[in-house]
């Protein structure tokens, strides 16, 4: 049985590739994979392809011919990540109220700020990761128009990462003794699936995701590089307010390996002052800045593995920062070649919004696409919350 261990030290899990094929097996249930944007740039490593090759195409039929019944993307739902956290964003702006936002699309930090740091909760964004708000709209609404219950959609999510095997397992994640997410494979462990099918991956013909949950733009193409949640909603916010940023965006300066980045963009005759980080220990620094007032922002982004989720604990070659760098290169050189490169302009999302939920970031959306968080770590009784000495021991 194959285990994962994640690079945050978060955790050690068992694979659930038997329960995938129970699912694939079951004549009662539909399979509904969701593939994250870092999985399609590494995939192909353990096929001895190069780091960085985009096999996309190859993964959809791989994963049509093992027997799952549709094959969707999470750009879907990083689109509506964007759209609701950068509202989220903009309200909090609007009212001076728990700023800066930090992202939440990373389970590692998210879990990590719950034990360490829960003084900062409330200025965590609310929103799902896109892995949770894909569970949450396939089971809520998607599983309707296949004519299915819930229970009989299994919701399989393709993912860079071991910390979003946790993240499905979360109370919150399930409703009636249903999980919205049903099973994580990492993208080594559906590599071990296509070897087990006895599939020539690389000879594999190229074939297109499946409709409506299928198209996403390169803003939530880009998630899976450090900084690529940041520029989406930089390209959101702009497009909205007609800013400086309006049409092709390459927002340059959050791009990159560095650990810490920050960056100033004009938008709606505002200055906002953006930071990302990637890995825990450039996170401790920037919590000691912001505590210290030695430095302000309005939002953080933060992933907890190196360069973001293409250097994932679930990808191959793990500490290889050869094959990190070449697959954001490709996410990047993907995205420039893409018909659309802001959320807005994804005409399924659009009408998802419109029709679900009736607009954005209102009760319908908090409901299915929002969360609450939790102190994890309590010390007497109480939620333990770490001062700066004790942060300073964890660098
Ligand atoms: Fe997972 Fe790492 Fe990406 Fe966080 S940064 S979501 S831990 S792969």
């Amino acid at each position: 049985q194959c285990v994962s261990v994640c690079p945050t030290g978060a955790l050690t899990v068992k694979s659930e590739i038997d329960k995938v094929w129970n699912a694939i097996h079951d004549p009662d249930k539909i399979v509904v994979a969701q593939i994250a944007p870092a999985v399609r740039v590494a995939l192909g490593e353990e096929f001895g392809l190069n780091a960085g090759e985009d096999v996309t195409g190859k993964i959809v039929a791989g994963l049509k011919l093992i027997g799952v019944g549709r094959v969707f993307d999470t750009l879907f739902t990083a689109d509506m990540t964007t759209i609701e956290e950068a509202n989220e964003l903009l309200v909090r702006l609007e009212k001076n109220e728990n700023l800066p936002i930090f992202t939440s699309c990373c389970p590692a930090w998210v879990k990590y700020c719950e034990q360490f740091h829960a003084d900062l909760l409330p200025n965590v964004s609310s929103c799902r990761s896109p892995q949770q708000m894909f569970g949450s709209v396939v089971k809520k609404y998607y599983a309707k128009k296949l004519n299915k219950r819930p229970e009989d959609v299994f919701v399989l999510s393709i993912m860079p990462c071991v910390a979003k095997k946790f993240e499905a397992q979360r109370p919150e994640f399930t409703t009636g003794g249903v999980p919205d997410v049903d099973a994580v494979l990492t993208t080594v462990e559906i590599a071990q699936m296509f070897k087990e099918a006895s599939i020539d991956f690389t000879a594999l013909p190229n074939k297109a995701f499946d409709n409506p949950l299928g198209v996403g733009s390169g803003a939530a193409l880009i998630f899976g590089a450090s900084g690529g949640v940041m520029e989406s909603v930089v390209r959101y916010v702009s497009g909205l307010t007609g800013g400086d940023e309006v049409g092709r965006i390459d927002f340059l300066p959050v791009r990159g390996m560095e650990g810490i980045k920050k960056a100033y963009v004009k938008a709606g005759g505002k200055i906002l002052k953006l930071a990302v980080v990637n890995g825990l220990a450039n996170t401790e620094k920037l919590i000691s800045m912001l505590k210290s007032g030695e430095a302000s922002f309005d939002a953080i982004e933060v992933m907890s593995c190196p360069g973001g989720c293409v250097g994932g604990g679930g990808q191959p070659e793990v500490n290889d920062t050869v094959a990190r760098t070449r697959r954001a290169g490709e996410i990047y050189e993907m995205d420039r070649v893409q018909q659309l490169h802001k959320p807005q302009d994804n005409y399924f999302v659009v009408k998802a919004f419109e029709e679900w939920f009736g607009g954005v970031n209102n009760h319908e959306t908090h409901h299915a696409l929002h969360t609450t968080y939790v102190p994890r770590r309590r010390i007497n009784g109480k939620p333990f919350i770490m001062n700066d000495s004790q942060s300073q021991r964890l660098q």
